[in-house]
């Protein structure tokens, strides 16, 4: 069965992220507000009616700044770790608070959802990837390396929503205080423009179709920047740069595509790594 996804908003402003099938459907994250997730789910000819649940990522208020009203207005349920509950500080109807296990699919309908864990500065952060009987979607985001988990389910997805998050030239000659540049490139921050690209061409399967690359910085990237970067290199994949600021298209990902011309190169350019002196 095919999966429809589309990414409402991403980026530090918000990340609400939406899979489903025909009959069901979830969000990943609910970092606009309700009324914004409404809107945009509207002009999609989506149907709020059809959401069952909302999976959580982490407790940054980018990825749950909307959770509260959206899940008590239409009565969803959040699956969510205990610890990363305990970081958000918000207030959610019990009957509604859902737990899940990293490796350990959730069934809602016939979307199976499966966490792993990821390496992100937050309590217990985990990625997604969803699927029907025959097609998987993962949701990658907030991720300070491209580790083996990572990798491992990449390598399986027909369409991935994966973070592009910084330009290194940008971040590091920009004006971001040491520490914080520090922060985003690290390990356990944000994934680089030229780090995702890697990964996407050393591991992207032959039949990955979309991939949607996301949480795009304001002051460190630009989103045209990003598209030239992986158009070059896209082989037959669709790229498609999610705004912060509107819904991207809804697409439809089916099992059976194949690139027509797989890429298989990695960029010898290293991720810079700061200096102790800073720079
Ligand atoms: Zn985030
Ligand atoms: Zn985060």
């Amino acid at each position: 069965m095919s999966l429809f996804i589309s990414s409402l908003n991403s980026g530090s402003n918000g990340n609400c992220y939406y899979i489903g099938n025909d009959n069901e459907a979830i969000l990943i994250d609910a970092g606009i507000s309700c009324r914004e997730t409404e809107r945009r789910m509207k002009r999609s000819g989506l149907s709020m009616q059809k959401l069952r649940a909302i999976f959580i990522t982490h407790e940054h208020t980018d990825h749950i700044n909307g959770l509260r009203v959206l899940s008590k207005k239409y009565q969803l349920p959040v699956y969510i770790t205990a610890a990363t509950q305990q970081f958000c500080n918000i207030s959610l109807e019990k009957k509604l608070i859902k737990r899940f296990k990293a490796d350990q699919p959730v069934n809602i309908g016939d979307l199976r959802i499966l966490a792993f864990k990821k390496e992100h500065d937050a309590g217990d952060p985990h990625s997604f990837v969803v699927s029907s009987s025959t097609v998987k979607v993962g949701i990658i985001t907030d991720i300070g390396i491209a580790c083996k988990q990572v990798i491992h389910h990449f390598k399986q997805c027909h369409a991935a929503f994966l973070e592009s998050n910084y330009d290194e030239d940008m971040l590091m000659n920009g004006n971001y205080p040491y520490h914080l540049k520090r922060r985003i490139s690290d390990g356990k921050g944000h994934l680089s423009n030229i780090q995702a690209l890697n990964l996407f061409l050393e591991h992207r399967p032959s039949f990955m179709s979309h991939l949607i690359l996301s949480h795009l910085s304001q002051n460190n990237n630009k989103p045209e920047l990003v598209d030239k970067l992986f158009q070059q290199y896209a082989g037959g994949t669709r790229i498609v740069v999610a705004s912060r600021h509107k819904e991207t298209d809804l697409f439809m990902i089916d099992a059976g595509f194949s690139a027509v011309r797989m890429v298989r190169q990695t960029i010898n350019k290293k991720p810079k790594q700061l200096s102790l002196f800073g720079n």
